[in-house]
Formats: structure tokens, sequence, C-alpha cells
């Protein structure tokens, strides 16, 4: 990809890396990561109220590989286009991943072989190293998101 303006290709899913639940925790307020989930945000904590009960919430950040018709690479999917695919919020899977094993190793294997449309733009930070989803349209007139599936894989209605 040469130059920097976003790129729609048909592809498919080939992995997903299902470390940490797919989501990282940040501040609720102004949505930068929490490092450490149990101090207040270090960007907007002189503004909270109260310290002592900071809010937090996940977001989605979901790496993996796609292929299209001439090379396999990887992507991050973050929490916009990751819930087309996963048809909830990352605190939602994340509470539903705690009750269920494996839900995240299960959901990576339910992704792969998706056929996705995607459109892919160069990173907004220069430093990262993967091309981010700015949109996903998954193709299989079958598809059915993640938590769906997975609901049915574990019998809960
Ligand atoms: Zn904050």
């Amino acid at each position: 990809m040469a130059d920097d303006k976003p790129e729609t290709l048909i592809c498919t899913i080939v992995a997903v890396d299902t470390t940490n639940d797919f989501s990282y925790l940040v501040c609720s307020v102004c949505e930068k990561p929490l490092h450490n989930p149990i101090s207040p945000c270090n960007f907007c904590n002189r503004n909270a109220f109260n310290s002592s009960s900071f809010p937090s919430k996940r977001l989605f950040r979901l790496l993996m590989s796609i292929a299209s018709d001439t090379k396999v690479f990887r992507v991050i999917c973050f929490d916009r286009a990751a819930k087309v695919l996963l048809g909830c919020s990352a605190g939602e899977f994340f509470d539903f991943a705690k009750l269920h094993p494996f839900a995240a190793a299960n959901a990576g294997r339910i992704l792969e072989g998706e056929m996705c449309r995607m459109t892919l733009a160069k990173p907004k930070n220069g430093n990262a190293q993967h091309l981010r989803v700015a949109s996903v349209v998954p193709l299989s007139s079958g598809f059915q998101p993640v938590i769906q599936s997975l609901k049915e894989h574990y019998g809960v209605h």
C-alpha cells in the first residue's frame, strides 16, 4: 500500500489473536487506555470529581491476519469495526468470556474463514505497525454476529 488513501478489498480472515479477550480498558471519560486498571486515568484525573470510583470501560482491539487474493497481512480492528463482527460491546464480550471458558478462542475459530469486505486505513499513529480496519462488512449470507454463535455454542439464551 504505497499511498495513504484507505483501500477497500475483499479478504478472508485467516487467524485471530485471541489473547486479552480482544479488548482493553479505557477511561470512560476520555477513552485513553488505562495502564493500571486500579488507578485513575492519568489524562483526566485532575477533573475527576471522585477519585475513589473512577469510571472505566472496555473497548475492542482485535488483531487478526487476513488474506487478500495476493497476500496475507495483519490488521488491527478497533471498537467500531469489531462490534460489527462480534455483535456486542467489548464489556459484554468480556463478561461473557469470564463465565464461558475458551470463549475468545471459540470466537476466533468462528471468525476464521469468514469472507469480508474491509476498508483498511494507515494507522493514525505513525509508529503503529498494523493497518487499521476502518470498516468491515461480512459477505457470507449466513453470517451472524459472533456473540450469537457463541451463545448457541454454550447453550445460553
Ligand atoms: Zn481519562
